[in-house]
């Protein structure tokens, strides 16, 4: 059997801390806490956690900075864990490359459900794991590295969000997409925080496939119906 998820938590508050690792290791995750941010990096450097759990409030470090550098070099889930309650950080936050963001203060449950929610990697949904890779239009997508290779050989990182996005592109080729469909595919509580984060996170999606905004011609936008993904693809 593979190791639980190990579950990276950054967070300078003692209490809440010690609550998270509690939570987390009494429902079977393992997990690594950090009061500063500058240990947490210093550690990432060192091990891959499935996901990391960030606090905004930072002495040492712009939570949101730290969030928007992990979302580009971390293929970990990240979710962020804070007091800020506005929609802006909220945004802010789904924007920079967050996974999902949970107010505190927050249920256990309600914590680890969201936790459980962003580690269903893609390739566990309806296919093997030996279907982890597929080629279209010259790109490789990597689901078990979340790697994501250009034609030309360059390699990009996908954040777990954006790996998720594109496996259910790739499971549901040339076939339009609703955002009732991808509400049912991927999961959430839907809304418009929900499209509005799935709309941030095809963006970064498109520009990582070098996809030219005004004219994309990988995942193409049907106004006020949906997406559809247009290469022909195999899984290798
Ligand atoms: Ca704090």
């Amino acid at each position: 059997m593979a190791d639980p998820p190990l579950i990276a938590i950054l967070e300078d508050e003692a209490a809440i801390r010690r609550i998270m690792a509690e939570t987390l290791e009494n429902a079977g995750f393992r997990t690594l806490s950090f009061a500063r941010a500058t240990e947490f990096e210093a550690a990432l450097r060192q091990i891959t956690p499935d996901a990391c759990l960030v606090d905004l409030g930072l002495p040492d470090r712009d939570g949101l900075a730290l969030v928007h550098r992990l979302a580009t070099e971390s293929g970990a889930a990240i979710i962020i864990v804070s007091g800020r309650a506005q929609v802006q950080d909220r945004v802010t936050g789904l924007e920079l490359g967050a996974d999902d963001y949970i107010i505190k203060p927050f249920e256990p449950a309600e914590l680890i459900a969201r936790i459980r929610a962003r580690l269903r990697r893609p390739a566990a949904s309806t296919r093997g794991d030996q279907r982890a890779r597929a080629r279209f239009a010259g790109w490789m997508a990597d689901f078990d590295s979340y790697v994501l290779t250009a034609p030309d050989g360059t390699e990009t990182p996908m954040s777990h969000a954006e790996a998720e996005v594109l496996r259910m592109f790739l499971d549901h080729p040339r076939r339009l997409i609703s955002r009732a469909q991808m509400l049912e595919i991927l999961g959430g509580a839907g809304g418009e925080s929900f499209d509005r984060a799935m709309d941030v996170r095809i963006s970064r999606l498109r520009s990582k496939l070098g996809e030219d905004p005004k004219n994309p011609q990988l995942i193409k936008t049907i106004y006020g119906a949906g997406y559809i993904f247009l290469p022909d693809i195999s899984w290798v």
